[in-house]
């Protein structure tokens, strides 16, 4: 592991398959912004690289890939095409995050591809592939090929798990994955035939039961229901990619249905240049409703500069904003300690919140009770309510995965360590027999026929 190793990171697995180097991911740390932020390249000296498969968009899979095309010129990264058309976001996204806080000890050469001109130019090096179409890489000197097919992961658009097969022997890597329906992305489709490794995220891992999207969308109904009856506006902080969609086209079919007003949806910022990327596809990838645009949801922008005096401000609406976990500076961040001290106002947490972020503070608060919020004393008066609405696979879905693979052995990754500890637990339990590695940085396992 080059990050991700027991922790949602700076994630980046690589693997010599028989002399031809495989880099699967090229992350960017979330939240950690000294030499960690980025995958330990180094631990490759003296092995081969030879190729960069990105399993999907999200800056802690893709964001570091400036960075490992700076240091290994010669890789050859691949993605689907989905993947590639919203890479840019992402990077360009990334790359202002690091311009804003990245610590002094990290050579200024490191982030010379993160110039905006640069990231414009090394998409044109992206090569994209489509989903199950095996793409094969030729051994040097007569070792064996390689041979990887990219599979629907069920978790944003472009999403993919990896397989990898070369002499016989063979891996699976989920990526992020999730085996259940969304609003907008229907579930993975991963072949369930017997591989020797399967390399698996684990996310989720330490979750006891999720709760059905059905259920979930019913709770955040009687919420938006009950905050605007009292004349308060909902604010819901959410990842830009992914997460925004999926709520956009959840709140719109409430709406159709009369389990909510019809109130005013406010949406902004780099959310609404993915919508357009998610309507480019609604045909030509996986969707549950194809052709369904999510950029027909009626939806108003929002004013970064003008943030505070938004109509939201005065009449019931909903507010989607990221960043999801209240990164300080971010518009959700900016507009939360707005909604603090109004009374009638509710937020609505969708997803997880790090221990380490602003959003997991404020979830934790208690109403009228002094807190720390990003290192300022706060107070807060609006409602909170906390709800499920993940991305990943439950325990039970990856367990489930695991049995049907019968892999020899699996490798855990992408996850907390209790996380990863659960899983490794229920599948020592259910699954006797089968080799579990939880990997740590840096340390090489042998994971090849005997
Ligand atoms: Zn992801
Ligand atoms: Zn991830």
């Amino acid at each position: 592991m080059l990050g991700g190793a027991e922790e949602i990171g700076a994630n980046s697995c690589y693997l010599n398959l028989d002399g031809t180097g495989v880099i699967i991911d090229a992350g960017l740390h979330p939240r950690d912004r000294t030499l960690k932020a980025f995958p330990s390249i180094e631990a490759l000296e003296g092995r081969s690289s030879d190729i960069l498969l990105v399993t999907h968009a999200h800056a802690d899979h893709l964001g570091a890939l400036p960075y490992v095309m700076r240091r290994l010129p010669h890789i050859r990264p691949i993605m689907t095409h989905a993947t590639r058309d919203i890479s840019h976001v992402t990077l360009h996204n990334g790359a202002r995050l690091l311009r804003s806080d990245i610590s002094d000890d990290v050579p200024k050469e490191w982030l010379e591809f993160y110039d905006r001109n640069v990231i414009e130019q090394l998409r044109y090096a992206f090569e994209a592939v489509r989903y199950d179409e095996p793409l094969t890489f030729r051994g040097y000197k007569g070792q064996s090929d390689v041979t990887a097919t990219f599979h629907w992961a069920g978790h944003i658009l472009g999403s993919a798990g990896i397989g990898l097969a070369s002499n016989g022997f063979s891996i699976l890597h989920t990526g992020d994955v999730q085996f259940e329906n969304q609003t907008v992305i229907p579930k993975a489709t991963f072949p369930r035939h017997h591989v020797d490794v399967l390399i698996t995220e684990a996310t989720n891992g330490s979750v006891e039961s999720m709760p059905s999207i059905a259920e979930e969308s019913k709770r955040l109904a009687a919420y938006i229901n009950s905050v605007s009856e009292r004349n308060g506006s909902i604010l819901i902080p959410c990842f830009a990619l992914g997460k925004m969609q999926e709520i956009l086209v959840l709140l719109y079919g409430l709406m159709r249905k009369g389990s909510i007003p019809n109130l005013p949806i406010h949406s902004g910022g780099m959310g609404v240049k993915l919508n357009k990327i998610y309507d480019q596809y609604c045909y030509s990838d996986p969707m549950r409703r194809p052709g369904f645009e999510v950029s027909d949801v009626p939806q108003e922008p929002i004013h970064r500069n003008d943030l505070l005096n938004g109509s939201y401000m005065k009449t019931p609406s909903i507010v989607l904003a990221s960043s999801g976990m209240l990164h300080a500076g971010t518009i959700s961040y900016n507009l939360a300690r707005q909604w603090m001290m109004k009374p009638k106002f509710g937020i609505a947490f969708i997803g997880y919140q790090h221990p380490t972020t602003p959003g997991f503070e404020l979830l934790n608060s208690k109403l009228k009770t002094p807190f720390d919020l990003a290192g300022t004393r706060a107070s807060r008066s609006c409602s909170i309510e906390r709800f499920r609405f993940s991305a990943h696979a439950s325990r039970e879905g990856l367990i489930s995965l695991a049995h049907d693979m019968r892999p020899s052995t699996v490798v855990i990754i992408h996850g907390e360590p209790d996380s990863c500890d659960d899983v490794a637990l229920e599948i020592r339990e259910r699954l006797p027999g089968i080799r579990i590695i939880i990997p740590r940085l840096g340390v090489p396992y042998s994971i090849g026929p005997d």
